[in-house]
């Protein structure tokens, strides 16, 4: 009795022992399960860059290579991995059968799929995965556009929008308008109001404000100072347009080889029929688009269906040449596709991701590998390392492009001051002009012993009534 009590009680001990190490300290939570692993294990998985690729030597490497070699060294075990016989992810074919990875696990072929497997509701029925080690949506990959040649022969308007191009043309006629109105009001322009002849008539206006766009100082020369304000703001004007467009040009032929294409959306997808698309058949993208109550996706699923054996392709790879090689767009994965975006400078990816999803390790139902696998995952997420094979494995090479690539024509906004300060500078001209007209008008009252308003109309009436008084005066003496 004594003894068998004893026994209870060193069994409570070491179970309190045990339970409270588990709280306090992560290492003994990693031994128990540590225990649990078969010390070889089977490895599927499914050649798609850069998650495991065959290298020139014939030896696997990877994104999820280097995964697994972290996972076996933290938790001591050793594997065999080989690529799954079907090249398939894993779906259900028409008579119920399992395919691909998720087939080897169910017939238990192998232990485990390490690859960029989707974690998805069927396959959770009939396998178990492990916590997420990659996180992803689904996104549109698309070649960039090649300029038409009608886009390169009028290239040279490229470097401003429509609407600021639009804004130029009004304020040049605005300007030349003000010119006209100071140089007829501004009594400095005229020495003699009553027979001389203007300059500033509104040909002379607007091929003045012309030459300060070609750096050409032409005449008429401005003599008022009202004049002269329209004349210095305009040619500030006008070179700051210039060198904006210069700026703007240059970089323009410089991206001008490839452009983003029209498709931001997947709604814009539907609205062309210029480009075709599709995805990989049978897999978790096109589930979606399958089962999906969206009407946009819905309309996106009977595309594909109704075209399956043009549109859909039978690997990644495939997907990728064909969006390089004719009017493709690829639906899938964004992780992989941002993955082809940093190596191949001609591709892109629109910027919408939908149905996040994630990829996770599958094993058996039953596994005791998956508790073990999800704590190191954690782990490695915690520890950074997978922030590291990240970074190590979708470094970029299409840098010097992705800058250009953003390239967009100068909108009105971004030289909206220049416009404002053109606007201030005619008012302030016009203003001036008024103020010499009033001026000349009332020293004129006083000599002539005139009402100031008389003056005043008299002077407004000589100056905008020359030119029928000019044009009969030249037909009288040629
Ligand atoms: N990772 C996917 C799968 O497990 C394949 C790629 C895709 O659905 O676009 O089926």
């Amino acid at each position: 009795m004594k003894k068998s009590l004893m026994l209870v009680f060193t069994l409570v001990i070491l179970w309190m022992g045990d339970a409270g190490a588990e709280e306090s300290d992560g290492f003994h939570v990693k031994e128990r399960t540590k225990r649990q692993i078969p010390k070889t294990v089977t490895v599927t998985t499914i050649l798609e860059q850069p998650f495991v690729m065959m290298a020139d030597s014939g030896v696997l490497e990877g994104y999820c290579v280097d995964l697994l070699s972290e996972l076996a060294e933290a938790l001591e075990f050793n594997y065999t991995l080989h690529v799954v016989k079907d090249g398939r992810y894993g779906a259900k074919d028409p008579h119920g059968v399992w395919n691909g990875m998720v087939g080897e696990i169910i017939r238990k072929e192998v232990d485990l799929a390490v690859a960029p497997l989707t974690i998805t509701a069927v396959r959770e029925n009939e396998i178990s995965f492990t916590k997420p080690f990659v996180q992803t949506g689904i996104g549109i990959l698309l070649k960039k556009e090649t300029p038409s040649e009608g886009s390169y022969l009028f290239g040279f308007l490229n470097p401003f929008s429509k609407e600021l191009w639009i804004g130029i043309i009004i304020s040049y006629v605005i300007t030349s308008l003000c010119l006209f109105l100071v140089g007829r009001l501004s009594p400095c322009e005229w020495a003699e109001p009553s027979n001389e002849r203007n300059q500033y008539t509104l040909l002379n206006s607007l091929w003045f404000g012309m030459g300060a766009f070609t750096l050409q100082g032409v005449e008429p020369q401005p003599k008022s100072a009202s004049a002269r304000i329209i004349a210095v703001i305009w040619w500030l004007f006008s070179i700051t347009l210039l060198a904006a467009y210069i700026a703007s040009f240059a970089s323009y032929v410089t991206n001008a080889k490839e452009q983003t294409p029209n498709i931001q959306t997947f709604d814009d997808l539907l609205k062309q029929s210029k480009i075709s698309f599709g995805t990989l058949a049978n897999s978790s993208t096109f589930n979606f688009f399958k089962n999906s109550k969206n009407p946009t996706f819905r309309m996106i699923y009977e595309y594909m269906d109704k075209r399956k054996d043009e549109v859909l392709v039978k690997s990644f790879s495939e997907g990728v040449q064909r969006v390089r090689e004719s009017n493709y767009a690829f639906l899938g994965e964004s992780i992989s596709q941002d993955f082809v975006v940093a190596k191949h400078c001609d591709l892109v990816r629109i910027p919408e991701i939908i149905a996040g999803r994630g990829y996770g390790i599958a094993a058996s139902l039953d596994s005791p590998l998956i508790r073990p696998l999800s704590i190191a995952i954690l782990e490695q997420f915690e520890s950074g390392n997978l922030e590291y094979l990240r970074q190590k494995w979708w470094e970029n090479t299409c840098t010097a492009e992705e800058a250009h690539a953003d390239w967009v024509p100068i909108q009105p906004h971004t030289l909206g001051g220049i416009f404002l300060i053109l606007g201030i500078g005619l008012a302030l001209a016009l203003m001036v002009s008024f103020i010499e007209v009033v001026c000349k008008s009332k020293s004129k009252a006083a000599q002539q012993k005139k009402s100031c308003c008389s003056a005043f109309s008299e002077e407004i009436g000589q100056r905008f009534g020359r030119t029928e008084n000019q044009e009969s005066l030249e037909k009288v003496q040629p």
